[in-house]
């Protein structure tokens, strides 16, 4: 019975639900009077329940669709402008004990080379990563109780926080770790973590069963009740996802938002941030045989009935999608992107060495950071390497309170242009840099508050004297 205040991952994620609901969507998908009230109480950016966000997707209507990606870009620039945050991952170990099928660091794959980095392995990598302009790390790892424990995630972190490598330091480390307990949330919540990310890969229990044969990963339960132990342990900020092409992607659309609306029922917070990756090749996988993968144009609309769904949650999307489809939902949506990202472990520090066949992932966008950053610039956005709300300690309902209100934007915008000189002074290529410095006049401009105003500028000058780290 669904019940989204419930504790219990099969009563907020109720089966019967979603397939009433996807029988509701299918039998609305053209009723043009229902449609029109639904993006009509979107453009109020109040959100859609996970009914109406179902018809939206069901429906082909041409006319329904031009207005679903028109007031996604409205909402997108209403509440994130024209700034994109960027971040990196940073594998650690892929030693695994699961055997998700569809991911090349299952036990049963002896293809791969196993790695996990040392104390001394990670701080390499770190550097490399600040030398690239990165502050905001999300980290990765396979589940492996004996070769990557808690402990030794946590000393990772502390290290990964404790390098200043000339003018760089990650300010923001995001973990992506296997489904834990409330203790073990605790923990990283003491380490510092920003957002603990954890994708429910697919929210149909048997075909998550038959996904995820062996190992820990197998229980439905205890992983889909994972962000639920994670805000018990003081985590308040979660990232959810699926990983769509799994299943059928209508299920999974309604199982992502359901979840968001149960967090946001049981715990007053919902979602800090999605991440919508889609299926596609790796060593030992590939993609065609998933026939539920889905297309370009479908996954331009999942993104923007997503953002009017759910308008003050960030979007992530990763180097498994190439530069075009990037640039697509971007316009629609997405408000996070990874750039010049490695999905081996130890790929930035020693790529040269490193078996490709290792990589989690195969990446579709291999441009460096600097060419992303570039690029976005070039598209009109402005590239942002804010952390701020993590280190003032703006997180979980006061983060969304603020965003709720708008009162973020005016923060967001002046940290992006802070962040963006500090960029361009530490690492941007002589073109981006000159593209960077006219972003920045021209957005300084735009800053509605004359005393945030001042004080940006007399930052940027503080900046170019070589003074770190401005925020607000
Ligand atoms: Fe292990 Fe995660 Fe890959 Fe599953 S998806 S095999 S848990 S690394
Ligand atoms: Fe993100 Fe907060 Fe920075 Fe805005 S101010 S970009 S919400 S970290």
């Amino acid at each position: 019975m669904y019940n989204n205040k419930s504790m219990v991952a099969t009563e907020f994620i109720d089966d019967e639900e979603i397939k009433n609901t996807l029988k509701y969507a299918k039998e609305n998908a053209n009723n043009i009077e229902l449609i029109d009230a639904i993006l009509d109480k979107a453009k109020e950016a109040n959100g859609l329940t996970y009914k109406e966000a179902a018809i939206l997707l069901e429906s082909d209507l041409e006319y329904i669709k031009e207005r679903v990606f028109s007031l996604a870009e409205t909402l997108k620039k209403r509440f994130y402008g024209n700034r994109i945050v960027m971040f990196a991952p940073l594998y650690l170990s892929n030693y695994c004990v699961n055997g998700c099928v569809y991911c090349p660091y299952h036990h049963k794959n002896k293809r791969i080379a196993r790695k996990k980095l040392t104390q001394e392995e990670i701080k390499l990598e770190v550097m490399a990563l600040q030398d690239m302009g990165h502050k905001r790390l999300a980290l990765e790892t396979g589940e492996d109780p004996e070769n990557c424990p808690i402990e030794y995630v946590l000393e990772s972190i502390k290290t990964i926080y404790s390098i200043k490598h000339k003018n760089g330091d990650i300010r923001r480390v995001n973990v992506n770790i296997a489904a834990t307990t409330v203790e073990n949330y605790r923990k990283l919540k003491e380490a510092g973590i920003g957002t603990y990310i954890l994708f429910q890969e697919t929210y149909h229990k048997e075909t998550y069963e038959q996904l995820h044969p062996t190992g820990p990963k197998h229980n439905y339960a205890y992983h889909t009740e994972a962000m639920d132990r994670a805000m018990a342990g003081g985590i308040d900020d979660v990232g959810l996802g699926v990983l769509f092409g799994l299943n059928l992607y209508k299920y999974d659309f309604v199982g992502l938002l359901m979840h968001a609306e149960h967090l946001e029922a049981a715990n007053g917070v919902g979602p800090h941030t999605l991440s919508v990756p889609r299926i596609c090749d790796a060593d030992d996988i590939n993609a065609n045989e998933y026939s539920n993968a889905i297309s370009d144009e479908l996954f331009q609309k999942i993104v923007a009935i997503l953002r009017i769904a759910v308008p003050y949650t960030g979007i992530i999307v990763s180097t498994r999608e190439s530069e075009k489809t990037r640039e697509k939902v971007i316009k629609y949506g997405v408000s996070q992107v990874s750039g010049g990202s490695r999905t081996t472990v130890g790929g930035y520090a020693e790529e040269e060495k490193i078996d490709e066949n290792s990589a989690q992932f195969e990446v579709s966008d291999h441009r460096t950071l600097d060419e992303v950053v570039n690029w976005l610039l070039k598209l009109g956005y402005i590239p942002s390497f804010c952390t701020a709300c993590y280190s003032e300690g703006r997180t979980g309902d006061r983060f969304m309170r603020l965003v709720k209100s708008g009162q973020i934007a005016n923060v967001c915008q002046a940290n992006s242009i802070m962040t963006l000189k500090e960029y361009s002074e530490d690492y941007a290529s002589e073109d981006t840099a000159i593209l960077a410095n006219d972003k920045i006049k021209s957005e300084i401009e735009l800053i509605p508050n004359i005393k945030v105003k001042e004080i940006v500028i007399e930052n940027l000058h503080s900046l170019d004297e070589g003074k770190r780290n401005f925020r607000f």
